[in-house]
């Protein structure tokens, strides 16, 4: 019981809110979804809150995402009936004794940026306290994964404001090159004045993220990269990134370019496999399987090396294959130095219909598991239980599963 099981329900059932809540919501500034690269699956999700904190009595709090409803499950019901009230109707007992708030929306929403543009598509906030860093907002990997709807979000969410790197140029760092110093100039300003925010006095978890170029492109990707990282860098102080500048992208071609990103800024390159076994990783990632599996591999394996063991990661989706073949890999991963991690599958807008996230008991034996492969090999999970918002890896690891 508590707040992580709670946050179980939620991953694993969806939440529902009353017009009273969604009103609550309104009238206290919540966030509302970013609509960057995932929205959940439903009529009217743009202005449903995006985040959750749910706290215990002894303070523990974790943030949760929004997810939608899943078909055939009960899911969370959040009320507002003069404070906020959550409701696990499948297991009742889960929420007693935990409070529910939403994610305030960041005040550097509203910031003006350089060219206008609105700041949410410059910088992002993702869970209470991940600062997210966007080249672009779309990907053109060879056949996108089935649980992803990044480009049917950007194009919807915001068509005038929607920032492409001319991704199928011939050449993206040609394109790119042409609109850096504008880039870099409106981004360094932007995370400038992001870094300001309360939301960010305990951890800033500082994540340049994106769609991938094109495969043959992943060179100029890995530059793109370390570029910002290097811009990043000059408006802040080393530490004030809880993690320094954390990469997640495709791994680049040629792997020398790793040692590139590192003498740029960079400090911990995430290359997310999704689906561990062969057979889910061509099933659900189509355009990774063309990079290679092995490459994925290889090149975590080499980042081990260039950015040191702790510093290579690697993402998951749970739900897209048997639990324990994941877990299996998550221990493959780590006793090579490589961290693992994942988030629970959820129904967002644009993924494949055919998919269904895992049962509330799947994933709290999984997360147990991961927590106790991360202990035996002296690993901690990614950021922080206020910033991973669709994952229990961090609640898992402080005993709160
Ligand atoms: S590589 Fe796959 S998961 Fe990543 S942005 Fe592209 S489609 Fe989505």
């Amino acid at each position: 019981m508590g707040s992580a099981t709670a946050k179980a329900y939620i991953l694993t059932h969806g939440v529902v809110f009353t017009d009273s809540a969604l009103a609550w919501a309104r009238g206290m500034n919540a966030k509302e979804q970013n609509m960057v690269y995932n929205a959940p699956r439903l009529l009217g999700m743009a202005s449903r809150p995006q985040e959750m904190l749910l706290t215990d009595e002894d303070g523990y709090t974790v943030c949760v995402s929004a997810v939608a409803p899943v078909p055939g499950r009960m899911p969370a019901h959040v009320s507002y009936q003069g404070e906020l009230r959550i409701e696990t109707p499948a297991r009742p007992r889960l929420t007693e004794n935990v409070a529910v708030r939403f994610v305030s929306r960041p005040r550097y929403y509203d910031a003006p940026s350089r060219s206008g543009r609105p700041m949410t598509r410059i910088v992002s906030a993702c869970g209470l306290d991940e600062l997210n860093v966007w080249p672009w907002h779309d990907c053109a990997v060879s056949g996108t994964c089935s649980f992803c709807g990044i480009n049917k979000v950007a194009h919807i969410a915001n068509p005038d404001t929607f920032q492409s790197l001319a991704i199928r140029e011939a050449s993206a760092l040609e394109a790119w090159s042409a609109q850096e110093e504008g880039y870099l100039g409106e981004l360094t300003e932007a995370v400038a004045v992001a870094m300001e925010d309360d939301c960010y006095d305990e951890h800033l978890h500082l994540i340049v993220i994106s769609g991938n170029l094109s495969n043959d492109q992943l060179n100029d990707q890995a530059m793109i990269y370390g570029r910002i990282a290097r811009a990043i860098r000059s408006v802040a102080d080393s530490g004030r990134f809880t993690e320094g500048v954390v990469a997640v992208t495709a791994p680049p071609n040629d792997l020398a370019l790793l040692r590139q990103m590192k003498s740029e800024g960079v400090d911990v390159v995430v290359f997310n496999l999704e689906a561990f076994t062969p057979a889910a990783f061509r099933r659900h990632c189509p355009g990774k399987d063309r990079i290679g599996r092995d490459h994925y591999l290889r090149s975590l394996d080499e980042a081990v090396a260039v950015f040191g063991r702790g510093a290579s990661w690697s993402n998951f989706v749970l739900g897209l294959e048997p639990a324990e073949d994941l877990l299996a890999g998550c221990e493959e991963l780590a006793q090579c130095g490589i961290v693992p991690g994942a988030n629970v599958l959820h129904l967002d807008l644009g993924g494949s219909a055919g998919l269904e996230p895992p049962q509330f008991d799947t994933i709290l034996d999984f997360y147990r598991g991961l927590a106790d492969i991360c202990h035996r090999h002296g690993m901690r999970p990614y950021y922080c239980a206020k910033a991973l918002r669709t994952s229990l890896a961090n609640e898992a690891f402080d005993g709160r599963l």
